[in-house]
């Protein structure tokens, strides 16, 4: 029997425990020690943003984002429905209502056109999800959002290293959030990063996170005591944690291309597929530069992908299903408007994702191409 094939391993570099260990030897070991400084700089000079801070995850990154956004009781925002539900937990937390909007038909990600229709005078915030890493166009919800004077929260929890227009997503918002969960491109088991992209919420962005003290301030010695001056929580990790992170972003560059390859063999070894409308493969708009954090199949309907999955599954190969679009979930379906959103059901029922990290070898790929190819009888 051959080896089985998992949806996913995450990748360990060897130097996450180096690290780990400098941290420890330095008896550091609450959160904004060196290894932390260290990775927020990183980020904010590669992505050149005013401020970069590290999140215990970015479920945290979106509730600070949502407190930035200052979200009140009755306000509305604005998501996709084929999204993880931290994409706007966040906001109902600070007592606001969600409009799903749907997807697009020739993508997961959400339906640009269709967002400025959900505008009402209560709307605050549109939050854009990058699906797969795959761009929204950003000038289309960047023009609802200054006509109405809305917020944009980037949910770029997918797009480590992934643009639009050569513009690295999660910094074209008010705000972007990252995560560096185990199944993300680059992982510390949990975590998050929220890009402030406004200089002037920087400081707000920072208290709120040291539980609404002004410490960072105090620790950079701008002031000469720290105290209480606005609401906030505990969203700063321990040292280790950014310790294991270090190890990942220095070798950000490597892991990045080697998902690229991946990505580009599975598209390459099944593009037959789509050439005989057999199933539809991840489109790629012009505008996005994507960061292979996912690769996908749109199979005909939800029969057609039990087949499919439990055929891969029989070949020691594991494919799996992604989101169940929000407006049909147990807790919102009796809140909405009753609003039809057949794009989000689609891929609720018909989107297979194929496994994709680093360790992956090209023979266990090809088979997963042949196994694929198998099911369409080729
Ligand atoms: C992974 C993910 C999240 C949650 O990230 P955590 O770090 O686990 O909180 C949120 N939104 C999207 C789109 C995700 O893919």
């Amino acid at each position: 029997m051959t080896e089985s094939i998992p949806f996913n391993r995450p990748y360990l570099t060897g130097n996450e425990m180096k690290w780990v260990q400098e941290a420890w030897a330095a008896r550091k070991l609450s959160g904004d020690g060196p290894l932390t400084r260290r990775c927020s700089a990183f980020f904010e000079e590669r992505y050149r943003v005013p401020r970069a801070l590290l999140t215990t995850s970015c479920t945290d990154a979106l509730e600070m984002a949502a407190i930035l956004s200052r979200i009140q009781p009755g306000d509305e925002v604005i998501a996709p429905s084929y999204t993880f539900v931290s994409s706007v937990n966040p906001f109902l937390l600070r007592g606001a209502k969600v409009r799903f909007v749907d997807s697009r038909p020739d993508h997961p990600g959400m339906d640009e056109a269709a967002v400025e229709a959900l505008v009402t005078p209560r709307t605050k915030v549109i939050v854009v999800v990058h699906y797969a890493g795959v761009a929204c166009d950003m000038d289309i919800l960047m023009r609802v959002a200054q006509k109405h004077g809305l917020k944009v929260v980037e949910d770029a929890a997918q797009c480590i290293e992934a643009h639009y227009m050569g513009r690295q997503l999660g910094t074209i918002g008010d705000f972007g959030a990252f995560s560096f969960h185990e199944t993300k491109n680059i992982q510390c088991g949990e975590g998050g990063l929220l890009l402030v992209n406004d200089p002037a919420e920087s400081v707000r962005a920072e208290i709120i996170r040291e539980k609404g003290t002004n410490r960072t301030a105090f620790f950079r010695g701008e002031v000469d005591k720290y105290g209480w001056v606005d609401i906030g929580s505990s969203f700063l990790p321990a040292e280790s944690i950014a310790a294991m992170l270090w190890a990942q972003v220095e070798c950000l560059e490597r892991i990045q291309a080697r998902r690229m390859i991946l990505w580009r063999r599975y598209h390459e070894g099944l593009a037959k597929l789509a050439g005989e409308g057999l199933a539809c493969l991840p489109g790629i708009p012009d505008y996005a530069g994507h960061n292979a954090h996912l690769f996908y199949l749109v199979l005909r309907d939800l029969a057609q992908r039990t087949e499919f999955i439990e055929h891969m599954k029989r070949l020691g190969i594991m494919a799996v299903f992604h989101y169940q679009s929000l407006h049909k979930s147990r807790f919102f379906e009796n809140q909405g408007d009753g609003q039809a959103l057949p794009m989000a059901d689609r891929y609720t029922d018909c989107l297979v994702r194929l496994p994709l990290f680093h360790e992956l070898p090209e023979e266990g790929q090809d088979r997963i191409i042949n196994a694929t190819l198998s099911y369409f009888g080729f």
